[in-house]
């Protein structure tokens, strides 16, 4: 028989308990429903911890991922929450029409960040930063982005303003990543817009903040390899505010001047807005029209004349919707120069006058138009008096060409006049190029007289070529050194 101690586990299933319950006493033990669900809670919370632990690594892989390549696009700056992002510029040199010159120079820019091999083979040295230099509104920042998109790289665009209005010290540290950047993504370029607001000369008011960010994009250019592949593009409005040390060797070097539109310029940016527009206006009609716009203002030039022929109902711009928001435009001006024909005239023979002079007292030049002469700064530590005194000729030839033309002087000589005595009383009282070492008070007078009347004769002698470039300024604008000496070659 069974002892009581015994204990049997029998399958529940292959035997029926009730027959048994009749042979043998035994217990049967009830399920626990509770432990049974919480086995199940348990599971199931195992399953979902560990979902929630995968998905939890898989979120932070893909969080380092973007990261990661975050890291090679862009800087992110906590102080300021705004990401130092490169684009791609889409634009060409074919867009920016006009300025055709500013373009042949940056080709060369453009063919070194496409092969920078090229030049490293040849050991050839380009230049880290190139300066453009003209009023707002002319297209610089639309070149540097074209540089960019002819050479398909990348466009880091920053503002000069931006890097000095935020906090001590975040200026330089700005243009640390900045370059930082540009260097992972290169070949890169790097525009700084409104470079002055952290160029602008020392001294005067101190300002720490503008001094160390300065600071730090001189370090930055100076520490530039020639082979780094990176160009930093800046643009101003002011050169004669830059501080010195942002145009010595190896930084700046490389300046372009962007003058408004001339004539020939401006008939092309017109042309470029009015295409694809319904009108049949003549373009030179418009190009005259418009002396001193930007190309800024000619695009909204034709902008508004096109919303004021929709006004009416009109089926194409016709030229009385450019008269009728001529004025408009000229108002969003803070300067301009609306010359009447006779005033045109006058400071044609007025520009062509400087030009002549110039060319023959070797003050170097590009190009002079019928607003700007942008004669090229000697830029010698030592300059002799017969240098000197040839950019005091040069000053003085405008009222001395009106002189002789209308024999009448013209308040448009006024900054001229006053560069040439500032030169005369530097020369007298610093250098003590006057007649005497020791500066007597008629050397000034002395000296402006003698080349005041040097020039007359020079201008005399000269009439003819002095009339056909002063022609040629009315008509385009503006005349090129090698044009000029064209001219001068064929009389003389
Ligand atoms: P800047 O940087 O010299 O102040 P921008 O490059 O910002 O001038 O030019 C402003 C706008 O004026 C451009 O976006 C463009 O619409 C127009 N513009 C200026 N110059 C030209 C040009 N040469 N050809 C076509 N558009 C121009």
């Amino acid at each position: 028989m069974y002892s009581h101690t015994e204990r049997f586990i029998i399958i529940k299933d292959g035997i029926d308990i009730q027959e048994l319950l009749k042979v043998v006493p035994i217990e049967v033990e009830k399920e626990n429903p509770f432990l049974k669900d919480m086995l199940g809670l348990m599971f199931l919370f195992l399953i979902l911890f560990s979902f929630f632990i995968y998905a939890r690594k898989k979120r932070m892989e893909d969080i380092k991922k973007e990261n990661d390549a975050n890291q090679k696009a862009y800087a992110f700056d906590p102080f300021t929450s705004t990401v130092i992002r490169p684009v791609r510029s889409n634009l060409a040199f074919k867009d920016v029409a006009g300025i055709k010159d500013v373009k042949e120079e940056l080709e060369e820019i453009v063919d070194f960040l496409k092969f920078p091999a090229k030049y490293k083979k040849y050991g050839i040295t380009l230049p880290r930063g190139v300066l453009l230099i003209g009023p707002p509104g002319v297209g610089k920042t639309m070149i540097a982005k074209a540089v960019a998109g002819e050479a398909s790289v990348p466009f880091f665009y920053q503002s000069g303003a931006t890097f000095v209005q935020i906090y001590v010290g975040m200026g330089a540290k700005r243009v640390r990543e900045l370059f930082s950047q540009a260097k992972a993504s290169a070949p890169s370029i790097i525009f700084i817009d409104e470079i002055d607001a952290v160029g602008k000369a020392r001294g005067g008011m101190r300002n720490d903040e503008r001094e160390s960010t300065l600071n730090q994009l001189l370090t930055e250019m100076d520490g530039f390899e020639d082979s780094s592949g990176v160009i930093v593009i800046a643009a101003t409005n002011k050169i004669d505010v830059i501080d010195e040390a942002l145009l010595r060797s190896g930084r700046f070097d490389r300046r372009i001047f962007i003058p408004l539109p001339d004539r020939n310029d401006r008939v092309e940016i017109l042309r470029a807005y009015l295409k694809n527009k319904p009108t049949t206006v003549n373009i030179d009609e418009l190009a005259n029209m418009s002396v001193g716009f930007s190309g800024a203002a000619l695009a909204t030039f034709v902008n508004e004349a096109a919303i004021n022929a929709l006004r009416r109902e009109a089926l194409s711009i016709e030229l009385q919707d450019f008269v009728a928001v001529r004025q408009k435009v000229l108002m969003g001006k803070k300067k301009v120069l609306i010359f009447s024909n006779e005033e045109k005239q006058i400071q044609a023979l007025y520009q062509a006058a400087k030009a002549l002079s110039a060319y023959w007292f070797e003050i170097d030049f590009d190009k002079v138009t019928i607003v700007n002469d942008r004669l090229k700064d000697i830029d010698r530590e030592i300059e002799s008096k017969t240098q000197m005194l040839s950019k005091i000729k040069v000053y003085l030839s405008g009222s001395a060409a009106t002189k002789l033309k209308y024999n009448e002087k013209f308040s448009n000589a006024t900054e001229d006049l006053s560069r040439a005595i500032e030169i005369a009383k530097e020369m007298v009282e610093v250098y003590g190029m006057g007649e005497k070492l020791i500066p007597n008070e008629n050397d000034v007078t002395f000296m402006l007289e003698n080349a005041y009347k040097e020039v007359e004769t020079f201008l005399e002698g000269m009439n003819e070529a002095l009339e056909k470039i002063a022609l040629e300024l009315y008509e385009s604008e503006s005349i090129t050194k090698i044009r000029l000496k064209a001219i001068i070659d064929e009389i003389l």
